[in-house]
């Protein structure tokens, strides 16, 4: 393979190149059955990596062999057979947890090797894949929640991200990438998929071609998160649906053989764009390609940060679309079997992930509206929730994860039920929190922003901390929040959030949200 060639010979290669140049990430599906078979102890620790390229990481500490998996749900749509078969995976094998990620993924934690081969059976059962959910590899397609039923999308992205996903999925050609890479395909004018913050997003446009209006979408390249945040930025290209794939194969190829291997930390995509700039990654691009349009009108009017909560109606007369808060995205198998009991027996089973880790249930005829809201179940996952409890996102946190430095999900909770019951604001406040720098909690576009740090202090040593961050947002092509001075124990932290927007709610005038404060 032409990257195989690129980049064989070169001495600076990281270590983990290394590793993909002798095996392909995607191998690991042909061990498994071998390690289950024979234990945790029969995996070679240099092998470990290896299984984020099934969805599978060692969680925290790794040496107990427990795994956590991602599985993909791509643009958030799931069937009701689908979360059925998510949900009983939770109950017969992941201590009954399931959390929803800020990718519309979702993920089991507790594994054993020797459950593995099953797990996967059930999934390709369902229809469902964990294959590429990590590891350096095309991750989970991110999407429009409300594909196909949304009043205001431009275009209907439910078969064109399938058909990216299907083509990128088990792909050896595109296995070996220089590190994980996220993409993004929307058609929701509010910009329901975070585009700004993937590496290759496609929004809607639209541009006047042989006096015609067409429909179709912006690319927009190098954003990420991380210690070292970028925003995406607009190739001056316009798309037409029908040439989607193949421009979205252009860039993951440019990705794959001119992408830095050398140093981990500067590896993805939004470096590259970030040297080449975006006129000669444009270029690039149509070397791959031939002619495309160039950039035509921008249809995004807004951003509703991934919340949909309440009924609304669908683009179909007579259908509505409900929001429930799913709390920091943590729901047990019991509730997801629930939903799916609720989704068949008032809507048509369907359920629908969110990037701000929440649900939705679609095709609810109006007559069933009000039933389905009288539900036990929602008593807890509210259409209505509290204001800090309905806005709060979190990372997986020092529960699981091996690079945490502080609990996350737990304690995110606990301040935002704390907030709620001591203040009230006209307007909902982001809360994001992440226990370390990398921000799979999306740290950097929240209103307020957590993350966690270690902190000496002399009473108590090392203790957990967290540093602050105002003012994120991913509306007007966005900004990052910023740090706030100094750093505050954990255990204060819910007291001083509480100061911070006491003062927010006294300063400010109706209706004004943090953001523009
Ligand atoms: Fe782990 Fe850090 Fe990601 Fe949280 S942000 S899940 S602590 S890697």
């Amino acid at each position: 393979m032409a990257y195989d060639k690129f980049w064989k010979d070169n001495p600076k290669l990281n270590k983990t190149e290394v590793m993909k140049l002798e095996k392909d990430g995607l191998q690991i599906f042909n061990d498994i059955p071998y390690y289950a078979a024979n234990g945790f102890d029969s995996i070679p620790k240099e092998q470990w990596d290896m299984f984020k390229w099934a969805g599978l990481y060692l969680q925290r500490p790794k040496e107990a062999g427990y795994f956590m998996m991602r599985v993909k749900v791509t643009s958030g749509l799931m069937t009701n057979e689908q979360a059925i078969a998510l949900a009983e995976i939770a109950r017969d094998y992941g201590r009954d947890v399931i959390d929803i990620t800020t990718r519309q993924a979702i993920q089991f934690h507790w594994l054993t090797i020797e459950q593995v081969p099953d797990i996967l059976d059930r999934l390709d059962k369902a229809g469902l894949s964990s294959s590429g959910a990590c590891g350096d590899i095309t991750r989970a397609i991110v999407g429009n929640p409300l594909a196909g039923i949304d009043p205001n999308e431009l275009y209907d992205t439910t078969e064109l991200v399938q058909e990216v996903n299907d083509y990128f999925e088990n792909n050896e050609e595109f296995s070996n990438l220089p590190r994980k890479y996220k993409l993004s395909i929307s058609g929701n004018i509010h910009n329901a998929a975070n585009a700004e913050i993937n590496c290759l997003s496609f929004t809607p446009a639209t541009k006047e071609i042989d006096g015609e209006r067409k429909v179709g979408f912006h690319a927009i390249v190098g954003g990420g998160l991380s210690s070292r945040p970028f925003l995406a930025q607009p190739l001056n290209i316009f798309v037409l649906p029908e040439r989607l794939k193949e421009v979205a194969i252009a860039i993951t190829t440019i990705f794959r053989d001119f992408g830095y291997r050398e140093k981990r930390h500067l590896s993805r995509l939004k470096f590259l764009v970030a040297d080449w700039g975006v006129e000669k990654f444009t270029e690039k691009v149509l070397e791959y390609t031939g002619p495309l349009p160039t950039k035509g009108t921008n249809e995004l009017v807004g951003w509703n940060a991934g919340y949909f909560y309440g009924a609304h109606k669908q683009k179909q007369p007579g259908l509505n679309y409900i929001g429930f808060n799913v709390p920091v995205g943590r729901l047990n198998s019991a509730e997801l079997i629930e939903l799916a009991r609720v989704a068949e027996k008032y809507g048509n089973g369907a359920i629908r992930t969110c990037n701000s880790q929440n649900v939705i249930i679609p095709n609810v005829p109006d007559e069933n509206v009000d039933g389905i809201l009288q539900e036990p179940i929602f008593d807890r996952l509210k259409e209505r929730p509290n204001s800090f409890v309905g806005y709060s996102v979190s990372c997986t946190g020092i529960e699981y994860c091996n690079l945490a430095l502080t609990e996350t999900k737990g304690r995110m909770l606990r301040i935002a039920e704390f907030l709620d019951e001591n203040i009230v604001l006209d307007v909902p406040v982001r809360m994001h929190m992440v226990g370390c720098p990398n921000s799979c909690g999306q740290r950097q576009i929240a209103d307020i922003g957590f993350q966690g740090i270690k902190m000496k202090t002399k009473e108590k040593g090392m203790v957990e901390a967290f540093e602050i961050y105002v003012g994120g947002t991913l509306l007007d092509g966005g900004k990052f929040n910023e740090k706030l001075k100094g750093r505050i124990a954990a255990d204060d932290l819910g007291t001083v959030v509480l100061e911070l927007l006491t003062y927010f709610k006294d300063e400010k005038i109706p209706a004004e949200t943090f953001f523009e404060f």
